[in-house]
C-alpha cells in the first residue's frame, strides 16, 4: 500500500532545516526532515573554531524567538554577549543540538539520496532503503556539496591536498611544512590552528593585502558613531546594515545587480579576535598567485607568481586549500537530471520567487544556494529567520488552498 505523501519534506539538518521543522511543528504542518543534524559544523569545521558572527547574529529561528544562543548559554550557565565575543563553535553546535531536541526532535538521522517528481509529487529515497513522497521539498544543505579547489590542485591525492573542510583538528600536521591557500576566516584561521599544533605554516594570498574585519560594536560608541556605521548581523556599515535588514528588497534588484553584489560583497577578510594569531606569527605572501602545483617523491611543489612577476617554486609537505565554496546546483547529485534542468538557474544558482520557490512548483531552496536571489545574508545563520517565515508561510497557505480545494471536490 502506498502511503500518503507527506505535505513537506526538508533536505537537511542545518541552521535553516531546523528553523524551518521549528516553525512547521509549531504551526502544526505535518512534515518530515532528514540528514546528521548539524553535520556541517561537527564533521567539517575544525573542532576549535570560534565563529566570524557575534551572538545576537547566531540564532536558529522559532517562532516564539525565545529558543536563541544568548537563552541556552543561560541556561547551561555559558559565557555569552550579545556582540564582541567570539562564540567557540562548541557553544554553538551544543546550542543547535539542544534547538533540536527542543524544537525539531523529529530528525531523522539519514540521507536523501534521490528527490525525483512523478505527477507533482516529489519522489524521495533515503540512505535507509525507505522511500516516500512529497508535496512540497526544501532545499536546506548548506554549502558542503559546493567546496571549490583550484583546477591547478583537483588531481592531486588528498595526502598532498586537501580543502579546509575535511579537517576537524590539526594535531596531525605538528613538525609538517604546510601551505595555506587563501585570504578568507577559514584560511587564516586554519592557518593559525595548524601553527598552534606546531605545523610550519605559510599562507599564499593573491590580493594585495590580507583584509581584516573591524572589531563589532563597541559597546561605548557614539550616537554619531552608530550613525555613521550601524551594527548589524553582518557587521558594523551601512552596506552590511542594508543586506542583513534586506532581503525581501534585494530581490527587487535587477538580477545583474544582485549577481554582481553576491560575487564581491564581504569578499575574503579574517575577524578581528583572529589579527593577533595570524600576523607576526608566521609568513603570509600576499600577491602571490599559484600557478600549478605537482607531486615530488612524497612533497609537492608549487610554481607561483610573486609580487615581482616572476615565477618560484616552492617546496610544502601539504597544501590546504582554504578557497571555499561555489554553489552550483548542478552539484547536488541527489536531485533528479530531470528537476535540475527543469529549476531556472543563473550561473548554476537557482532563480527563486519572493517566497524562495524555485521554478519546480513545491521545490524550495534557503541558505547560501538562495543568496544570488536574497543577498549575502543567506550564507549565514542570521538570514534563517527571513527564509523561514517567507517559506512557511507560503507553504502553509498553498497546503490550505489544496484542503480547501480537495474538500469542495469532494463535496
Ligand atoms: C568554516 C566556516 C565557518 C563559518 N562560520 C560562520 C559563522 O561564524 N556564522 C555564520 O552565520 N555562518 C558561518 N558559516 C556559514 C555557515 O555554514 C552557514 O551560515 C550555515 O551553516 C547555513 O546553514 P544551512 O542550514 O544552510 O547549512 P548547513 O549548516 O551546512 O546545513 C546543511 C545540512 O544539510 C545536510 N545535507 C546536505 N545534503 C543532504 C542530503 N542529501 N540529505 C540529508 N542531509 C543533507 C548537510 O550534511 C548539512 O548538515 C561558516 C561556514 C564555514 C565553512
Amino acid at each position: 500500500v502506498k502511503s500518503p505523501a507527506v505535505p513537506v519534506a526538508i533536505v537537511g539538518a542545518g541552521p535553516y532545516g531546523l528553523s524551518i521543522a521549528a516553525h512547521l511543528r509549531a504551526h502544526g504542518i505535518e512534515h518530515r526532515i532528514f540528514g546528521t543534524p548539524m553535520r556541517s559544523w561537527l564533521q567539517h569545521m575544525p573542532s576549535t573554531m570560534f565563529l566570524k558572527s557575534v551572538g545576537f547574529a547566531t540564532n536558529i529561528s522559532d517562532p516564539a524567538h525565545t529558543a536563541t544562543l544568548g537563552t541556552f548559554c543561560a541556561l547551561d550557565r555559558r559565557e555569552y554577549a550579545d556582540d564582541v565575543w567570539p562564540i567557540p563553535i562548541r557553544t554553538f553546535t551544543d546550542y543547535a543540538m539542544w534547538f533540536q531536541r527542543e524544537h525539531a526532535p523529529d530528525v531523522q538521522p539519514t540521507d536523501v539520496t534521490h528527490v525525483g517528481l512523478r505527477d507533482r509529487q516529489f519522489e524521495l529515497e533515503l540512505a535507509s532503503g525507505e522511500r516516500l513522497t512529497a508535496r512540497r521539498v526544501v532545499l536546506a544543505v548548506g554549502y558542503q556539496h559546493f567546496t571549490h579547489v583550484p583546477d591547478a590542485l583537483a588531481r592531486l591525492p588528498s595526502e598532498l591536498v586537501s580543502h579546509a573542510s575535511a579537517h576537524r583538528d590539526f594535531t596531525n600536521f605538528a613538525g609538517r611544512h604546510v601551505t595555506v591557500l587563501g585570504a578568507g576566516q577559514s584560511a587564516l584561521e586554519s592557518a593559525a590552528l595548524l601553527h598552534e599544533a606546531g605545523a610550519d605554516v605559510r599562507v599564499l594570498v593573491r590580493a594585495r593585502t590580507v583584509r581584516w574585519h573591524p572589531q563589532p560594536n563597541e559597546p561605548d560608541r557614539t550616537l554619531r558613531a552608530r550613525l555613521r556605521s550601524p551594527a548589524s548581523g553582518l557587521g558594523t556599515d551601512w552596506l552590511c546594515y542594508a543586506w542583513s535588514n534586506g532581503p525581501g528588497l534585494f530581490h527587487h534588484l535587477p538580477p545583474g545587480a544582485r549577481t554582481a553584489i553576491v560575487t564581491r560583497a564581504l569578499g575574503p577578510a579574517g575577524a578581528w579576535w583572529l589579527k593577533p594569531r595570524v600576523i607576526g606569527q608566521f609568513p603570509v605572501a600576499t600577491q602571490t598567485a599559484l600557478l600549478s602545483a605537482g607531486r615530488r617523491g612524497n612533497r609537492l611543489e608549487l610554481t607561483v607568481c610573486g609580487p615581482d612577476g616572476h615565477q618560484h617554486e616552492l617546496m610544502t609537505d601539504h597544501l590546504l586549500a582554504g578557497t571555499g565554496y561555489r554553489v552550483d546546483l548542478n552539484r547536488l547529485e541527489f536531485l533528479d537530471a530531470r528537476i535540475a534542468t527543469r529549476i531556472r538557474q543563473a550561473s548554476g544558482q537557482p532563480v527563486l520567487t519572493p517566497q524562495f520557490e524555485s521554478t519546480v512548483p513545491g521545490l524550495y531552496a534557503v541558505g547560501p544556494v538562495a543568496a544570488a536571489t536574497f543577498g549575502p545574508v543567506m550564507r549565514f545563520v542570521y538570514g534563517a529567520d527571513f527564509a523561514t517565515h517567507r517559506v512557511v508561510r507560503h507553504v502553509a497557505r498553498g497546503l490550505a488552498t489544496s484542503s480547501r480545494a480537495a474538500a469542495a471536490g469532494s463535496g
